[in-house]
């Protein structure tokens, strides 16, 4: 599959990793927004929230359950997550992925 975190997921690109595990895997975004900017991703290839489905929907909490952890090894406490569904609303890569950005540099508040 044509797909660019499927590829750093099976070690084909290179990734600053922060956190990896049998379901996910957390690493540095290439071209940082805040001081922090990490992307969180399901091992498993799910295209994007629209394709999060009830059978598929585990990797999502396992995500979420893990943000904490993940968060606090980074020495962070504070922190926006975001997720961009779609290309009219700036998803570049088609494999679901949770931005975690933190940091001094987060004042224009989109929402
Ligand atoms: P999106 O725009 O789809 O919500 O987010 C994709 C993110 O992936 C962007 O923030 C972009 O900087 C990051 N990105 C694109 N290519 C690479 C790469 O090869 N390595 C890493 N670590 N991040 C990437
Ligand atoms: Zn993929």
């Amino acid at each position: 599959m044509d797909c660019l975190f499927c590829k750093i997921i099976a070690g084909e690109i290179p990734s600053n990793k922060i956190y990896e595990d049998e379901k996910i895997l957390c690493f540095k975004d290439i071209a940082p927004q805040a001081d922090v900017h990490a992307l969180v991703i399901p091992k498993e290839h799910i295209c994007c929230a629209n394709a999060v489905t009830k059978e598929n929907s585990a990797a999502v909490a396992y995500i979420f359950e893990k943000i904490p952890e993940i968060t606090k090894s980074m020495g962070i406490t504070d922190y926006r997550i975001i997720n961009n569904c779609g290309e009219g609303a700036g998803q570049t890569v088609k494999h679901l992925h949770f931005h975690i950005l933190s940091g001094s540099n987060l004042n224009e508040k989109l929402v």
